[in-house]
């Protein structure tokens, strides 16, 4: 299609002028051009929306925030997965809390070593949707190593006895059922539930407009695990475009173990991550520094 066909298409799709905006707080927020509602529905826990947009494709929206567009979630499911998977020297049993998109299995199960992905999601009709209208994300979900439970990953975490070697907790913003998941307790459950050198990654919010919260998650953690530091992403349409993540450890250091030679030979494809990223994703803005140490 030519650049005037697309401008005439978005011409004609003013006649229509459709937009959907994200807000932070109601103050600022991110507005994107909607060329159609895909789905729109309400399962049990959060409304579910699919609208494809002129800039970003398609895009998962629950109880009204952007959870992933076609156009930049690999930039997120990539940095929640290879900085901890790159760390540990045997990642065999993964747990991902969350993550009903299925993304961060499909960069998971890049990993070779891998050998069981356990997914806990508290939202079938998320699966279903995403599976459905975003098949190139939710790929792996299929994958004979792919294990998915269908419950509330704080219970998961109360009343299992399986360990793993790395829990990433793929998380929506601390609302409704994923309030919990940001809490203390869940937060030392995870700790119990790893083995003795394993590792835990956390989505920690915008570290822009989030202070507040990746400060009180910074501190649990910290008193929680041996070693606790958070890293940072660019991601778009995320509010303020600069995310971070908190990586947990109870053994390994994800600069000084990173397993350089099994990066460069396992050549995995990435679009954000490589192994400049993995070391530099921990270097923090003096804004982030200051916000986690309470004054
Ligand atoms: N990358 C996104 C982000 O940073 O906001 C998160 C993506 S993923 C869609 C978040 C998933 O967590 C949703 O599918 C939601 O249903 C699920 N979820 C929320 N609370 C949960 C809980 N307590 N246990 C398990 N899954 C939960």
């Amino acid at each position: 299609m030519s650049e005037n066909d697309i401008i005439r298409e978005e011409s004609m799709a003013d006649l229509w002028n459709v937009w959907y905006s994200e807000l932070h707080q109601g103050r600022a927020g991110l507005t994107v051009k909607v060329k159609q509602v895909v789905y729109s529905g309400q399962s049990p826990f959060q409304r579910i929306d699919i609208l494809d947009t002129y800039e970003f494709g398609k895009m998962l929206v629950l109880y009204g925030s952007i959870m992933i567009t076609e156009r930049d979630e690999y930039i997120y499911h990539e940095m929640i997965s290879h900085i901890p998977l790159f760390t540990h020297p045997n990642p065999r049993k993964v747990l991902v809390i969350g993550g009903g998109d299925g993304g961060t299995v499909r960069e998971v199960l890049k990993h070779p070593e891998v050998e069981q992905v356990t997914l806990v999601e508290i939202d079938e009709m998320v699966v279903e949707k995403c599976k459905e209208y975003f098949p190139e994300v939710a790929c792996e979900l299929t994958n004979p190593k792919t294990r998915i439970l269908f419950q509330d990953g704080a219970r998961f975490m109360e009343e299992t006895d399986e360990k793993f070697d790395i829990i990433l907790i793929d998380s929506p913003d601390p609302v409704g059922p994923a309030e919990v998941l940001f809490q203390k307790k869940f937060h030392q459950n995870v700790f119990d539930r790893l083995n003795d050198d394993g590792i835990m990654v956390a989505q920690s919010e915008s570290p822009f407009y989030n202070q507040r919260t990746l400060r009180r998650m910074y501190e649990n953690l910290s008193g929680i695990f041996p070693l606790a530091m958070i890293y940072w992403a660019y991601i778009p349409t995320y509010p303020s475009g600069i995310w971070s993540f908190t990586l947990c450890s109870k053994q390994y250091h994800p600069l000084q173990d990173f397993k350089r030679e099994q990066y460069r030979a396992l050549g995995i494809k990435t679009n954000y991550y490589n192994e400049g990223i993995h070391q530099a994703a921990f270097v923090l803005p003096n804004f982030v520094k200051n916000a986690i140490v309470q004054k």
